[in-house]
């Protein structure tokens, strides 16, 4: 690695990693674009490839740092956590304009998940000073027993690029302020924003090792991450195919793992439903963000007695959203992440043979021409078997289908490997009441989006969807500590 003393990139825009406390160049062979998903011309960043090198320098450096900071008193380090949030804020309408540009997400979204990120740290900078442990009555007489719970040590962030900010933080603040030291590897496609994260650390102070930032090709430098023995810990974001192997390597280095996943997210729409309600907040959960939220509503379930009523809100809904240059304001709906993502959404719908019943027109202007957009879509008439019910396409299409009551609802919406978000439209609780214990999901609304929940409360899903403990809110303090049970006799 070359050190730098403080720059976002060397020459040729090449992307440094964040490493104790400084940017440094990979020596890298290999070089990835990250490419603006609007504007295929615009190269955001080249990301090092990686090397064995640059992974044992970030988990050596957090290493390092680790003792001084697990021994810092909880109140310090939420004061860190604090100056953060405020690094944050100072920069925020750049990191928006920024996350635009690097991942495609509509300004208005990209703005509100920098907010977000400052309610993240400083939640955590409030759990940082909570009570650590419990007092437990002893059988020996006049012993004093009670839990600790204390840091892991070093642990591996593996996020991707859908929410560049938000989710290296959910993970990274609750790791440090419970006193472990983090090495993130962010997506190969937001790692500029990973970077700018960094410099945001660095500004407020954050002492030098406690945040690393790991660029680099997954193969190449997560999974040795993995096997390094000082990592104890490994939090993973991503899809189904990598989350395995992530989970396989953490269960043969016997280190606790967290691995959050895809979905096929389902909205329910009774009989008895407030039809605009369902279709406004249907619309919004398919196909804001062109689909590519892992909590977004892939599938609906639409009452046969409702169903055309339902599709004719729905239709006027997506006619409302707006598509557009990321930058505007008012956009919903901009490009995919990438040309791969933009032609397997296309092959998909191809293949399924489904009845196309909405489909939204990307404008023909220049603005539009060099970016990997992908009309909004709903299809019907595919069995619940189908690819395009099952797999997850992570793109602007919304599969429909008919049920005959809530029982036949809920058996096609549980009716995948999936178990993330899932919705019911009803005026009726007795309905409510019967879906919330039956529905396969680990997020469960009532008339509300699939997508979005709030940043203190736990998150996570079931079935192929996620394992191990859920993430944020009180659920993070259980993965990023261990407790330890203590007895002092007299
Ligand atoms: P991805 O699985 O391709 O990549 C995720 C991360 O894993 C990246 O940092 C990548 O570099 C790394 N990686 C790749 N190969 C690896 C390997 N062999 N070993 C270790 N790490 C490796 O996912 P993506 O395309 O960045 O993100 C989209 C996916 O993320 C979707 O499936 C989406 O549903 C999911 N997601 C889930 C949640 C959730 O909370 N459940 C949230 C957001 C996104």
């Amino acid at each position: 690695m070359t050190n730098h003393a403080r720059s976002l990139t060397s020459a040729h825009d090449r992307l440094l990693h964040y490493v104790g406390g400084a940017f440094h160049e990979s020596e890298s062979d290999g070089w990835i674009a990250s490419v603006n998903p609007s504007d295929e011309t615009d190269i955001v960043g080249y990301v090092p490839e990686g090397t064995a090198d640059d992974v044992r320098a970030a988990v050596k450096a957090a290493s390092d740092a680790l003792p001084r900071w697990r021994a810092l008193p909880g109140p310090a380090r939420a004061e860190h956590l604090t100056k953060w949030a405020e690094a944050i804020a100072t920069r925020g309408e750049e990191l928006a304009q920024q996350m635009a540009r690097e991942v495609g997400k509509p300004i208005g979204e990209s703005r509100g998940e920098v907010a977000r990120c400052g309610m993240i740290l400083r939640y955590y900078a409030g759990e940082a000073v909570r009570e650590m442990g419990d007092v437990i009555p002893a059988q020996s007489p006049g012993a004093l027993q009670f839990t600790l719970r204390e840091p892991l040590g070093v642990v591996a962030l593996i996020t991707p690029w859908n929410f560049p900010l938000a989710i290296p933080l959910w993970k990274a603040a609750p790791a440090l302020a419970f006193g472990n030291t983090v090495v993130l590897k962010p997506a190969e496609a937001s790692s500029r924003m990973a970077v700018l994260l960094a410099e945001t650390a660095e500004k407020a102070g954050l002492p030098a090792g406690v945040f690393n930032v790991l660029l680099g090709a997954g193969p190449v430098v997560a999974e040795p991450l993995l096997r390094e023995p000082a990592v104890r810990a490994v939090s993973f974001t991503g899809s189904g195919a990598v989350g395995k192997l992530v989970a396989a390597i953490a269960v043969d280095r016997n280190i606790r793992f967290q691995t959050e996943m895809g979905g096929k997210n389902v909205a329910i729409v009774l009989h008895d439903a407030d039809l605009r309600q369902a279709a406004v907040l249907t619309a919004a959960g398919a196909m804001r963000y062109a689909g590519q939220k892992c909590t977004a509503t892939s599938r609906v379930v639409v009452d046969a007695r409702v169903e055309d009523a339902f599709m004719n809100e729905l239709r006027r809904e997506l006619d409302a959203l707006p598509i557009g240059p990321v930058t505007d304001a008012a956009t919903a709906l901009g490009p995919v992440i990438s040309a791969r993502s933009r032609d397997s959404i296309h092959r998909a719908l191809r293949e399924s043979n489904a009845e196309v019943v909405y489909q939204g027109r990307i404008p023909t202007d220049d603005a539009y021409a060099c970016g990997f957009f992908v009309a909004p879509t709903v299809v019907r008439g595919v069995g619940p078997d189908a690819a395009i019910a099952q797999q997850e396409l992570f793109g602007p299409v919304l599969a429909s289908f008919a049920a005959d009551d809530l029982a036949h609802a809920l058996a096609l919406a549980n009716g995948t490997l999936y178990g993330l978000s899932a919705s019911l439209f009803t005026r009726d609780l007795r309905s409510a009441l019967t879906y919330i214990p039956q529905i396969e999901a680990g997020l469960v609304r009532v008339n509300g989006d699939t997508t979005g929940v709030d940043p203190h409360a736990p998150f996570g899903g079931i079935k192929g969807s996620s394992s191990g403990s859920r993430e944020q809110g009180s659920a993070a303090r259980e993965f990023y500590t261990e407790i330890k049970t203590v007895q002092v006799n007299p």
